[in-house]
Protein backbone atom coordinates (compact mmCIF):
# COMPACT_ATOMS: atom_id res chain seq x y z
CA UNK A 1 0.00 0.00 0.00
CA UNK A 2 1.12 3.79 -1.05
CA UNK A 3 1.89 6.27 1.69
CA UNK A 4 -1.02 8.64 1.48
CA UNK A 5 -3.50 5.95 -0.60
CA UNK A 6 -6.85 6.60 -0.77
CA UNK A 7 -7.31 3.20 1.44
CA UNK A 8 -4.95 4.21 4.16
CA UNK A 9 -7.28 7.23 4.80
CA UNK A 10 -10.12 5.28 4.79
CA UNK A 11 -8.10 2.55 7.22
CA UNK A 12 -7.25 6.06 9.23
CA UNK A 13 -10.58 6.79 9.38
CA UNK A 14 -12.54 3.77 10.53
CA UNK A 15 -9.11 2.58 12.49
CA UNK A 16 -10.09 4.37 16.03
CA UNK A 17 -13.86 3.86 16.50
CA UNK A 18 -14.68 1.04 19.02
CA UNK A 19 -18.52 -0.32 18.75
CA UNK A 20 -20.12 0.40 21.66
CA UNK A 21 -21.53 -2.80 22.21
CA UNK A 22 -20.12 -6.17 22.79
CA UNK A 23 -22.31 -8.46 19.68
CA UNK A 24 -20.70 -5.58 17.45
CA UNK A 25 -16.98 -5.79 18.95
CA UNK A 26 -17.39 -9.47 18.57
CA UNK A 27 -18.25 -9.18 15.11
CA UNK A 28 -15.43 -6.42 14.28
CA UNK A 29 -12.84 -9.27 15.38
CA UNK A 30 -14.19 -11.54 13.88
CA UNK A 31 -14.06 -9.73 10.34
CA UNK A 32 -10.40 -9.26 11.09
CA UNK A 33 -9.91 -12.72 11.16
CA UNK A 34 -11.51 -13.64 8.31
CA UNK A 35 -8.72 -12.12 5.79
CA UNK A 36 -6.46 -14.98 7.65
CA UNK A 37 -2.93 -15.32 7.37
CA UNK A 38 -0.57 -17.76 6.36
CA UNK A 39 -1.63 -20.32 9.24
CA UNK A 40 -5.23 -19.80 8.58
CA UNK A 41 -6.33 -20.05 11.83
CA UNK A 42 -10.23 -18.33 12.52
CA UNK A 43 -9.21 -17.84 16.34
CA UNK A 44 -6.29 -15.80 14.97
CA UNK A 45 -6.14 -12.40 13.43
CA UNK A 46 -2.68 -11.47 11.13
CA UNK A 47 -2.77 -7.86 9.44
CA UNK A 48 0.24 -5.93 7.99
CA UNK A 49 -1.62 -3.02 9.08
CA UNK A 50 -0.43 -2.07 12.73
CA UNK A 51 -2.79 0.26 13.35
CA UNK A 52 -5.47 -2.67 12.73
CA UNK A 53 -3.55 -4.85 15.04
CA UNK A 54 -4.18 -1.81 17.33
CA UNK A 55 -7.79 -1.16 17.31
CA UNK A 56 -8.19 -5.65 17.28
CA UNK A 57 -6.31 -5.23 20.80
CA UNK A 58 -8.13 -2.15 22.25
CA UNK A 59 -11.53 -4.04 21.22
CA UNK A 60 -10.69 -7.14 22.48
CA UNK A 61 -9.56 -4.99 25.93
CA UNK A 62 -12.81 -3.46 26.49
CA UNK A 63 -14.31 -6.88 27.13
CA UNK A 64 -11.91 -7.54 29.52
CA UNK A 65 -9.46 -9.82 26.99
CA UNK A 66 -5.82 -9.72 27.93
CA UNK A 67 -5.21 -9.63 24.13
CA UNK A 68 -2.06 -8.35 22.46
CA UNK A 69 -0.16 -7.89 19.69
CA UNK A 70 2.88 -9.62 17.88
CA UNK A 71 4.78 -8.55 15.14
CA UNK A 72 5.59 -11.19 13.04
CA UNK A 73 8.44 -11.02 10.32
CA UNK A 74 6.66 -12.59 7.39
CA UNK A 75 8.34 -13.17 3.92
CA UNK A 76 7.79 -9.91 2.38
CA UNK A 77 6.66 -7.57 5.29
CA UNK A 78 6.10 -7.30 8.26
CA UNK A 79 2.43 -8.56 10.10
CA UNK A 80 0.85 -8.01 12.99
CA UNK A 81 -0.50 -10.90 15.26
CA UNK A 82 -3.42 -11.15 17.65
CA UNK A 83 -4.57 -14.08 19.29
CA UNK A 84 -8.86 -14.19 20.36
CA UNK A 85 -9.30 -15.29 23.16
CA UNK A 86 -12.05 -17.99 23.44
CA UNK A 87 -15.21 -17.13 25.77
CA UNK A 88 -15.63 -13.41 24.72
CA UNK A 89 -18.84 -11.79 23.13
CA UNK A 90 -20.34 -13.20 20.28
CA UNK A 91 -21.54 -11.66 17.18
CA UNK A 92 -25.23 -11.42 16.54
CA UNK A 93 -26.96 -11.64 13.26
CA UNK A 94 -28.37 -8.40 12.93
CA UNK A 95 -27.19 -5.82 10.55
CA UNK A 96 -25.21 -3.80 12.77
CA UNK A 97 -22.75 -6.84 13.52
CA UNK A 98 -22.83 -7.31 9.55
CA UNK A 99 -21.59 -3.64 8.91
CA UNK A 100 -19.13 -4.48 12.03
CA UNK A 101 -17.85 -7.33 10.42
CA UNK A 102 -17.09 -5.96 7.04
CA UNK A 103 -15.35 -3.15 8.75
CA UNK A 104 -12.83 -5.75 10.55
CA UNK A 105 -12.21 -7.37 7.34
CA UNK A 106 -11.47 -4.10 5.58
CA UNK A 107 -9.52 -2.78 8.19
CA UNK A 108 -7.01 -5.80 8.38
CA UNK A 109 -6.67 -6.38 5.08
CA UNK A 110 -9.16 -4.32 2.73
CA UNK A 111 -8.34 -1.97 -0.26
CA UNK A 112 -10.31 0.70 -2.53
CA UNK A 113 -9.30 2.53 -5.45
CA UNK A 114 -8.56 6.05 -5.33
CA UNK A 115 -12.46 7.69 -6.52
CA UNK A 116 -10.63 9.33 -9.50
CA UNK A 117 -10.63 5.87 -11.05
CA UNK A 118 -12.52 3.32 -11.93
CA UNK A 119 -14.60 1.43 -8.78
CA UNK A 120 -13.14 -1.36 -6.75
CA UNK A 121 -13.33 -2.28 -3.20
CA UNK A 122 -11.65 -5.55 -2.58
CA UNK A 123 -10.64 -7.96 0.50
CA UNK A 124 -8.98 -11.41 0.62
CA UNK A 125 -10.44 -13.70 2.97
CA UNK A 126 -8.78 -16.91 4.13
CA UNK A 127 -11.03 -19.40 2.28
CA UNK A 128 -14.53 -19.90 0.56
CA UNK A 129 -16.71 -19.97 4.16
CA UNK A 130 -15.30 -16.56 4.77
CA UNK A 131 -16.14 -15.58 1.31
CA UNK A 132 -19.43 -16.55 1.89
CA UNK A 133 -19.83 -14.85 5.43
CA UNK A 134 -18.55 -11.38 3.94
CA UNK A 135 -21.05 -12.38 0.91
CA UNK A 136 -24.12 -12.79 3.09
CA UNK A 137 -23.27 -9.34 4.88
CA UNK A 138 -22.89 -7.11 2.01
CA UNK A 139 -26.25 -9.28 0.33
CA UNK A 140 -28.03 -8.34 3.74
CA UNK A 141 -27.15 -4.72 3.95
CA UNK A 142 -28.07 -4.38 -0.33
CA UNK A 143 -24.38 -3.71 -1.67
CA UNK A 144 -23.33 -5.46 -5.03
CA UNK A 145 -20.54 -7.63 -4.52
CA UNK A 146 -19.09 -11.14 -6.11
CA UNK A 147 -16.04 -13.65 -5.24
CA UNK A 148 -13.23 -14.24 -7.29
CA UNK A 149 -10.18 -16.03 -7.01
CA UNK A 150 -6.39 -14.08 -7.05
CA UNK A 151 -3.44 -16.66 -6.23
CA UNK A 152 -6.15 -19.78 -4.94
CA UNK A 153 -7.54 -17.27 -2.60
CA UNK A 154 -10.66 -16.05 -2.33
CA UNK A 155 -11.35 -11.94 -2.82
CA UNK A 156 -14.89 -10.50 -2.18
CA UNK A 157 -15.08 -7.64 -4.51
CA UNK A 158 -17.11 -4.68 -5.22
CA UNK A 159 -17.00 -3.11 -8.95
CA UNK A 160 -19.72 -0.92 -8.76
CA UNK A 161 -19.39 3.28 -8.08
CA UNK A 162 -23.00 2.63 -6.28
CA UNK A 163 -21.93 -0.31 -4.33
CA UNK A 164 -18.27 1.29 -3.64
CA UNK A 165 -20.12 4.11 -2.42
CA UNK A 166 -22.18 2.06 -0.18
CA UNK A 167 -20.21 -0.08 1.12
CA UNK A 168 -17.73 2.80 2.57
CA UNK A 169 -20.97 3.90 4.25
CA UNK A 170 -21.58 0.46 5.44
CA UNK A 171 -18.12 0.18 7.08
CA UNK A 172 -18.29 3.43 8.53
CA UNK A 173 -15.93 5.73 6.73
CA UNK A 174 -18.81 8.39 6.14
CA UNK A 175 -15.61 10.82 5.33
CA UNK A 176 -14.52 8.17 3.18
CA UNK A 177 -17.38 8.03 1.10
CA UNK A 178 -17.84 12.36 0.97
CA UNK A 179 -14.19 12.21 -1.12
CA UNK A 180 -14.98 9.48 -3.01
CA UNK A 181 -18.38 10.73 -4.40
CA UNK A 182 -16.68 13.75 -5.17
CA UNK A 183 -13.65 11.88 -7.09
CA UNK A 184 -16.76 10.67 -8.89
CA UNK A 185 -18.38 13.64 -9.77
CA UNK A 186 -15.02 15.01 -11.06
CA UNK A 187 -13.88 11.41 -12.76
CA UNK A 188 -18.06 11.90 -14.62
CA UNK A 189 -17.50 15.49 -15.19
CA UNK A 190 -14.14 15.27 -16.91
CA UNK A 191 -15.04 12.36 -18.73
CA UNK A 192 -17.80 14.39 -20.28
CA UNK A 193 -15.60 17.27 -20.78
CA UNK A 194 -13.48 15.50 -22.59
CA UNK A 195 -15.99 13.80 -24.92
CA UNK A 196 -17.40 17.08 -26.03
CA UNK A 197 -14.24 19.19 -26.17
CA UNK A 198 -13.12 16.13 -28.64
CA UNK A 199 -16.16 16.11 -30.67
CA UNK A 200 -15.95 20.30 -30.95
CA UNK A 201 -12.24 20.19 -31.76
CA UNK A 202 -13.01 18.07 -34.35
CA UNK A 203 -15.50 19.68 -35.95
CA UNK A 204 -14.17 22.95 -35.63
CA UNK A 205 -10.54 21.69 -37.42
CA UNK A 206 -13.21 20.51 -40.15
CA UNK A 207 -14.54 23.72 -40.35
CA UNK A 208 -11.47 25.42 -40.85
CA UNK A 209 -9.89 22.82 -43.18
CA UNK A 210 -12.83 23.52 -45.81
CA UNK A 211 -12.86 27.31 -45.21
CA UNK A 212 -9.12 27.44 -46.06
CA UNK A 213 -9.34 25.24 -49.37
CA UNK A 214 -12.46 27.69 -50.39
CA UNK A 215 -10.53 30.62 -49.88
CA UNK A 216 -7.04 28.93 -51.56
CA UNK A 217 -10.07 28.24 -54.80
CA UNK A 218 -10.81 31.29 -54.46
CA UNK A 219 -7.71 33.18 -54.62
CA UNK A 220 -6.63 30.85 -57.49
CA UNK A 221 -9.45 31.23 -59.65
CA UNK A 222 -10.02 34.82 -59.42
CA UNK A 223 -6.09 35.45 -60.24
CA UNK A 224 -7.38 34.53 -64.23
CA UNK A 225 -10.16 36.48 -65.16
CA UNK A 226 -10.97 34.06 -67.61
CA UNK A 227 -11.74 31.36 -65.27
CA UNK A 228 -13.28 33.39 -62.82
CA UNK A 229 -15.76 35.07 -65.25
CA UNK A 230 -16.35 31.48 -66.73
CA UNK A 231 -17.86 30.13 -63.79
CA UNK A 232 -21.61 30.26 -62.81
CA UNK A 233 -22.96 33.64 -61.24
CA UNK A 234 -24.10 31.37 -58.22
CA UNK A 235 -20.84 30.13 -57.63
CA UNK A 236 -18.79 33.24 -57.90
CA UNK A 237 -21.22 34.96 -55.19
CA UNK A 238 -20.27 32.03 -53.04
CA UNK A 239 -16.41 32.43 -53.27
CA UNK A 240 -17.03 36.13 -52.87
CA UNK A 241 -18.61 35.33 -49.78
CA UNK A 242 -16.10 33.23 -48.33
CA UNK A 243 -13.88 35.46 -48.92
CA UNK A 244 -15.41 38.80 -47.00
CA UNK A 245 -16.29 36.12 -44.34
CA UNK A 246 -13.21 33.39 -43.92
CA UNK A 247 -14.49 32.82 -40.44
CA UNK A 248 -18.05 32.14 -40.82
CA UNK A 249 -19.88 29.10 -40.30
CA UNK A 250 -21.68 27.32 -43.47
CA UNK A 251 -24.59 28.13 -42.00
CA UNK A 252 -23.95 32.27 -41.72
CA UNK A 253 -22.93 32.08 -45.08
CA UNK A 254 -26.57 30.27 -46.48
CA UNK A 255 -28.24 32.83 -44.59
CA UNK A 256 -26.46 35.63 -46.09
CA UNK A 257 -27.11 34.56 -49.62
CA UNK A 258 -30.75 33.46 -48.74
CA UNK A 259 -30.12 29.99 -49.91
CA UNK A 260 -30.35 26.95 -47.88
CA UNK A 261 -27.46 24.93 -45.89
CA UNK A 262 -27.41 22.30 -48.49
CA UNK A 263 -27.21 24.41 -50.80
CA UNK A 264 -24.34 26.55 -49.93
CA UNK A 265 -22.31 23.41 -48.81
CA UNK A 266 -22.50 22.44 -52.59
CA UNK A 267 -21.86 25.87 -53.93
CA UNK A 268 -18.58 26.02 -52.46
CA UNK A 269 -17.93 21.90 -53.25
CA UNK A 270 -18.37 22.83 -56.81
CA UNK A 271 -16.07 26.04 -56.22
CA UNK A 272 -13.09 23.96 -54.89
CA UNK A 273 -13.42 21.70 -57.56
CA UNK A 274 -13.11 24.21 -59.77
CA UNK A 275 -10.47 25.65 -58.16
CA UNK A 276 -8.05 22.41 -58.68
CA UNK A 277 -9.47 21.75 -61.60
CA UNK A 278 -6.83 23.39 -63.62
CA UNK A 279 -4.23 22.16 -60.36
CA UNK A 280 -3.19 18.66 -61.00
CA UNK A 281 -6.77 17.47 -62.22
CA UNK A 282 -9.01 15.13 -59.72
CA UNK A 283 -12.07 14.66 -62.33
CA UNK A 284 -10.67 16.47 -65.29
CA UNK A 285 -13.66 18.08 -67.42
CA UNK A 286 -16.11 17.82 -64.32
CA UNK A 287 -18.96 19.01 -64.64
CA UNK A 288 -20.19 21.95 -61.92
ZN1 LIG B 1 -24.08 -5.73 16.69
Amino acid sequence: MRAGSFTESVVAEIAPHLPPLPHCRAALVEGMSLTGGPALNPEVIETPRAVAARCAVATLHADGSAAHAVRVRAPRRVRYRVEIPSGGPRASAANCCRRSRLRGAFLALGWVSRPERSPHLEIPVRDAAAAAILMGDLAALEVAGSVRMRRHRPLVTVRTALAVGAALSCIGAQGGRLVYEEGRVVRDVRADVNRNLNAETANLRRTVHAAVRQLDAVARLSADPIRWNTLPPAIREAGLLRRTHPDAALAMLAQTAGISRPAMAGRLHRLVEAGSAGQPPRRPGSRW
